[in-house]
Formats: structure tokens, sequence, C-alpha cells
């Protein structure tokens, strides 16, 4: 009834959302930015100029989800306008100016926090300074990082045991024994664990992930071992239901929607290899070549997402496409066979089209939760971060991809890597999923099985549902707790 609403209304929690400024943290933080909004709370994202600008258009602004602009600091670390994300990053050097100017948005987003203090400040473990401005203002603060609940206890347990830069190992105290291939560079530990350190301290972390898929043993594990609490609230893409939603999820896509969909739609169903490794990977050529030569050997369809931001802007034409092997146009994208999206690719609209077979994917966890979201099956090449990890939960744990044989754990995903993956292993990893058989069927049917799963969780009545309903009960209690006093 109005008076309901209205009573609703009234008690809204004021959430201040803080994402980091790179596609994998924003996308799913305003998507759950927005599942807030859809249960009436009043939410506010603070972002940059032209981040809000992408946001604008691919998410639903009203009354109860707003955007607050902070300026962006291009000038004092030297980078052009309007370059505002991680994923802009050509070279190692712009990246570090990159991430140098979003610590220097600390003063700008202090101050507007302070000025208009919310209910609650939801922010990325990328900005550990708001830890000390929740306990200023004595709100509640959740933290959120973009991993699934699995690779925060891989990384807890192996800091735990200091089992860096060894060869293999087993991952000791999980649920399950977790063999490892590659080693964990320490630099990125001890940046990972000291972030961690301050998401413990928050009054609970948001996971871009439903609880089935984590598993119970998971989160016991994890709220035994740290004491936190962990709110399992996704998948977040699910938010998405129409093909335009989809569509407009980050950033703007290079190819139309239709032209996309109309490839996909004259392709049987299951036919059909995805290839994209996210938004800030970056392979040299000699691997792209490899990975060229792989999928045309194993002589299935496929849509290969390439990044166009070599940094090159003068590259002839002829250099452009070095990296693919000569006539391979002609013999594929010709025919029809495949397509090659330079740029950005309407992710979660492709991997939810039924001609979908497999996914090939660098393991980053919006990636891996989207594909399984979808019922689609992964060939998992993990690069850098926290992606080792989530390979393991979707090859072994899970039992729904298989691995290519990545073991080159990179500090960042750009850049020369000492080792390549070879054509070989790449068509043998594609035939092994897309070829049919006994082994590919029942990880297929897994992966279907998880793809329900989701969506039940993300449903009314579902996991996720109900935790948000949780979640946002705990925040009212701790306001008018404080209202009280
Ligand atoms: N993405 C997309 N189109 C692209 C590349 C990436 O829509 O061409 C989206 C993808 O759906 C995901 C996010 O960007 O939501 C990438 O996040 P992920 O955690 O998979 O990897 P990261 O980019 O952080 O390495």
């Amino acid at each position: 009834t109005k008076m309901d609403m209205e009573e609703g209304e009234e008690k809204a929690l004021t959430i201040y959302f803080i994402p980091y400024l790179a596609p994998g943290h924003m996308i799913p933080l305003c998507d759950i930015a927005t599942l807030f909004a859809l249960r009436r709370q009043k939410v506010t994202i603070i972002t940059t100029p032209s981040n809000a600008q992408i946001l604008g258009k691919s998410i639903p602004l009203n009354q109860h989800l707003r955007i607050h602009t902070v300026p962006f600091p291009s000038h004092e670390v030297g980078l052009p306008d309007g370059v505002e994300s991680l994923s802009a990053a050509t070279d190692l050097e712009n990246l570090r100016k990159i991430f140098q100017a979003t610590t220097l948005l600390q003063p700008p987003i202090q101050h507007f926090v302070e000025q208009h203090p919310p209910d609650c400040i939801v922010a990325d473990f990328l900005f550990p300074w708001v830890d000390e401005l929740a306990n200023k203002l004595q709100i509640p603060r959740l933290s959120f990082n973009g991993f699934s609940l699995f690779a925060i206890c891989a990384i807890e347990s192996v800091k735990a045991h200091s089992l860096y830069e060894s060869a293999s190992f087993v991952i000791p105290g999980l649920p399950h024994s977790i063999a490892m291939n590659a080693a964990p560079p320490k630099q990125m530990s001890d940046l990972l664990e000291a972030l961690l350190e301050t998401v413990f301290k928050s009054n609970g972390i948001i996971v871009n992930n439903f609880s089935e898929l984590d598993g119970e043993e998971y989160i016991e594990h994890y709220e035994k071992t740290t004491g936190h609490k962990a709110w399992h609230l996704g998948p977040a893409s699910l938010i998405r239901r129409t093909v335009q939603e989809k569509a407009q999820r980050g950033q703007q896509s290079v190819v139309s929607v239709h032209e996309c969909l109309s490839w996909l739609d004259s392709k049987p169903d299951n036919s059909v290899l995805y290839i994209c490794f996210g938004s800030l990977c970056l392979f040299p050529d000699k691997q792209l070549y490899e990975i060229a030569c792989g999928i045309e050997a194993s002589g299935h369809k496929f849509i290969w997402v390439v990044p166009e931001k070599k940094g090159k802007e003068d590259e002839s034409e002829e250099e452009k496409g070095k990296w693919l092997p000569k006539g391979f146009e002609e013999r594929n994208i010709g025919k029809k066979k495949g397509l090659i999206i330079r740029g950005w690719a309407p992710q979660v609209m492709i991997l939810s089209h039924k001609a979908l077979g497999a996914f090939m994917t660098h393991c980053g966890w919006n990636s891996t939760v989207e594909a399984v979201s979808a019922g689609v099956p992964m060939i998992t090449w993990p690069v850098h971060g926290e992606q080792f990890y989530n390979e393991k939960l979707i090859t072994q744990v899970r039992r729904i991809g298989v691995v290519v044989g990545a073991a080159e754990w990179s500090s960042t995903g750009i850049g020369e890597r000492e080792k390549v993956v070879g054509r070989d292993s790449i068509e043998k990893a594609v035939r092994r999923l897309m070829d049919g058989g006994d082994e590919a069927e029942k990880i297929k049917k897994y992966a279907r099985e998880f793809g329900d799963k989701a969506k039940h969780a993300a449903q009314e009545g579902g996991s996720s549902h109900r935790n948000l309903t949780a979640v946002i009960d705990d925040l009212k209690i701790l306001r008018d707790r404080k209202l009280r006093v």
C-alpha cells in the first residue's frame, strides 16, 4: 500500500558505493549497488567523470540510484583527459600512473562523505583509507574486492604457511586438497594480504558469487579462520534480463548488438567457442599467433576478443594484423567460421546465447561467474592476480571446466611473458570440451546445473536474494542502534 511504501522509503538506508576504477571492480559493484536500489534503499555511487558517463548508459539511474562525481587528477599524474580506468593502460608506466591517480581520489571523496555522511559505506578494498573514514564517522563499512571467497581462503592459507614462490604445493587446511602448479609472486601476495587485513576490519565483505558455487564448506572455513562475515549477493550479472541490458554492461561495445546476435543466431546450439581474457590482459603478438593457430586447428567456430589498445595508433594495417597467421582471416572470417572483436565485447550477452559451447577465459572472477550463470563450461587460462585459484575451483572442485595448462603467474596482465601457451595445448583443450565424448558431456551437464543454481540463487527465495534482505536488515539495526544512543 501507499502507506507501507512511504514507511519503507522513510526507513531506507543511505548507502555510498565507492567502486575501484577498473571494469572488473566497477561493473559488479555497480550492479550490486543497483540491487540495493531496487530494494528501495537510497544509493549513491561515487566515481569520476568519464566513469560516470559510462555508468549513466549502463545502470538505471533514478531517485534511488544516483552518481556523485569527483574530479580525476589527470594533470597531477600526467595522464591525458578521459583516461580514468586501469583498463586503459597500455604499458606498465601508464598502469602505474592510473593507479597513482586513484590513490589521489581520497581527499575529494573523503570531503564529500564527511559533508554528507551516509548510514553505510561499501568500498573497494583498493581504497583501504575508507576504513579510517568510516570509523571517524562511526558508520558501518562493507568491503568488496571482486574475488570469490574460495580464492580469499586460498590466499589466506598460502599466507599462513608462507608458500610463496614454491613451484608446486598443496594448499594446506582447505576443505579440498588443492594442488598448485604455479607459484604466487611474493610482491602480489604482500599487496593482497595487506589489503585483506583491512577487509577483515570491516563489518563484512560483499561477494559477487552465490553460496552454492563457493560452497558452504568454504563459507564456514572463511568465517572460522578470519572471524569475518561474508555476504554472497551474486551473480551480479543476473540483474540484467534483456538483451539490451546485457549488451550495455560496462563500456560501449565495438560491435553492434544486431550484428553479433545475427551471427550467433546463424550457428547451431553449443557450437561456438568464446575467447576473452578480460579487460586488463594484453598478450604479446606471439601468444596471439598461437591462439589463432590453435583455434583454427580445432576446427570449431569462435568469437575471439582481442583488445584494441596497443598504444601504437600509428600502426599500419599490416602491422595490426601481424599476430594472425597468413590467410587466417580469409579462411576463417570469410567463411563465417569465426568473429574477431577488436575492442570491448558485449560479454554477458554473448555468454547467454544458446550457440555458446565453451568459454576460454583468464579466470577473472567476473568472467568466471558470468560463464557459470550462463551454464557455459570453461577452458581455463589464468594469468595473474587470484586467477590461478579460481581455475582450481572451476576445474578441480566443481568440475565445470578443463585447463589449458598455463603455469606462468605474472604480476600484471600486461607485458612480455617468458612462457607461451602453445597451439597444441590450446587445440587439445578446445577439443577436449567441444569434440564431445563422455568427459565433455559430464562437464557440460555440471555446468548447466550450476547455471540453474545461479539463477535460482538470484531469484526471490534464493540464497543471494535472502542474503540481500539480511544485509539490509543488519545495516538498519546498526543505524537504528546508533540513532538511539
Ligand atoms: N568485459 C566485457 N567485454 C570485454 C572485456 C571484458 O564485457 O570485451 C567484462 C566482463 O564481462 C567482466 C569484466 O569486464 O564483467 C572483466 O572482469 P574480470 O574479473 O573477468 O577480469 P579483469 O578484467 O578484472 O581481469
